[in-house]
């Protein structure tokens, strides 16, 4: 298969003041057409080649009918100083797959365009933690990636048996293309994994043979997530439901028992299960260091546990938000990070009134004993129902504009409204609606215990930490 065409230059959207771009001539709008004469596919290309001491740039700019010829002069290794507007410069790969579960496909109709994006492309998963099913994975992708190491890879298992996975995926490459995984593996590529359970379809003896499957065919994977099925009121599979409690504690059962079997055989458990598991069963979560430095936090796997250590005070375990379904399509900058997620929040008149924690309908089953815990009768929680997506969407990443509207207009001025940032992506919800169309000013508290708790315990906005926004693109080396 011939390389990627290249059908989009990349555009500048910012240049660091006094950085080698800036004195160069570099500025934003300018389209890079070539760098040292190549032309990058995407951001990791980029990344490489602007690594480069004294690069030649040719850009194309608005109001000249030539191309500029512009020279910089750096160090090696020097950042550039200029930040483009996407990840991929070529077509991003969509996914040929058609899974039942596929949340995509359970959108409203209305939503904007980039969230209906269903990508299939190591090099997202590689940027954002995006999960590929490999089906569209070639020989020369395996190579760049071995060559240019790009790890860690997040793919989509759901079943090790060809036959299932392929009925899952509704795509018969489904069931050859876990070969890639097996390569990848081999090649030192550590890979986390995830198995999207639907029930009747891959749990029970299926999920059993799938998770035996990985020791026996898979043990160098990293981690695998076991993940329910979100179901919103837009589906139109019969066969996707949600599960019931009796098969959230079965889920549970399995993973924990072959825990105990990875721990024997590997010295790992590998294996865990969704919070959103144990919320279900109406049980604890497991303790925080069964979860092995919460490798797959931000998938919503030990979330619970490192949020309640963070509150306690903890801060290596203010791991920060998960980021979210629609993270890697929208808002989220070129360069493989996560976008700031909410403005810095309204300042709130009056500093001493009564505080008021928005979170989810799952989040507020964990808030609600950290919250107790401090004894203090001037905070509550305000659970928001998710009735833009219905179904059983109760994490507070997916909450909408909407939603929040209409509960908060049913709440009291003046007190302070602290709303988690997992909901936003650049400031706005999902339905497209922003911070300012709330009817009450709300302030945007980063997704983890620490920041929850410093916003409880201060009289007003409090900066957002920088750690975790950007996720630097470390290429050469393993991360
Ligand atoms: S692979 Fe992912 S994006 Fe593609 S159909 Fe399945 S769930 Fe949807």
């Amino acid at each position: 298969m011939s390389a990627p065409r290249v059908t989009t230059a990349p555009k500048v959207v910012a240049v660091t003041e006094s950085s080698p771009a800036d004195q160069a001539g570099l500025r934003p709008g300018d389209e890079l057409l070539s760098l040292n004469g190549r032309s990058p596919r995407d951001v990791i290309e980029y990344s490489l080649l602007v690594d480069e001491p004294d690069l030649d740039l040719v850009v194309r700019r608005r109001g000249h009918a030539d191309p500029l010829e512009l020279r910089v002069a750096k160090e090696p290794g020097e950042p550039l100083g200029a930040e483009v507007s996407s990840a991929v410069f070529d077509r991003v790969r969509t996914c040929d797959n058609h899974c039942e579960f596929c949340f995509i496909h359970q959108l409203p109709k209305g939503m904007r365009r980039s969230l209906s994006l269903k990508d299939d492309d190591y090099r997202l998963s590689f940027l954002y933690g995006n999960f590929t099913t490999l089906t569209r994975f070639t020989e020369m992708d395996l190579e760049r990636v071995l060559t240019e190491r790009l790890s860690p890879l997040f793919v989509s298992i759901h079943a090790t048996d060809p036959d299932v996975r392929a009925e899952m995926l509704r795509n018969r490459r489904g069931a050859v293309s876990l070969r890639w995984l097996t390569a990848l593996l081999d090649g030192g590529i550590e890979v986390h994994g995830q198995v999207v359970v639907c029930p009747g379809k891959n749990d029970g003896d299926v999920l059993e043979d799938t998770l035996a499957g990985v020791l026996d065919r898979y043990p160098s994977l990293a981690t695998v997530a076991c993940v329910p099925l979100g179901v919103s009121r837009f589906s139109h599979e019969s066969a996707m439901r949600p599960h019931t409690r009796s098969e959230a504690a079965a889920v549970c059962d399995t993973v924990e028992r072959w825990q105990a079997t990875f721990l024997s055989a590997l010295g790992r458990r590998m294996v865990f299960a969704a919070d959103e598991y144990y919320l279900m069963a109406e049980r604890p979560f497991p303790a925080a260091r069964t979860y092995e430095g919460f490798p797959q936090h931000e998938n919503g796997l030990g979330m619970a546990r490192a949020f309640e250590a963070a509150f306690g005070g903890d801060e290596r375990a203010a791991l920060g938000v998960r980021p979210g379904f629609f993270a890697a399509v929208d808002g989220a900058p070129a360069s493989g990070y996560r976008a700031r997620r909410g403005g810095p929040g309204e300042a709130v008149v009056d500093p001493s009134a009564p505080i008021a924690i928005l979170t989810g309908e799952y989040g507020a089953l964990v808030l609600g004993p950290l919250v107790e815990s401090l004894g203090r009768d001037d905070i509550r929680l305000v659970p928001v129902a998710n009735r833009f997506f219905g179904g059983n969407i109760g994490v507070s990443g997916l909450l909408t504009g909407a939603d929040l509207i209409d509960v908060l207009a049913d709440q009291p001025t003046g007190h302070r409204y602290l709303l988690p940032d997992a909901c936003l992506s650049e400031g706005r919800f999902l339905d497209d609606l922003a911070v300012a169309d709330l009817p009450r000013p709300v302030e945007v508290v980063r997704t983890d215990g620490l920041s929850l708790r410093r916003a409880l315990e201060s009289g007003g906005p409090v900066d957002q930490p920088a750690r975790s926004e950007r996720i630097p693109v470390t290429l050469g080396a393993s991360r």
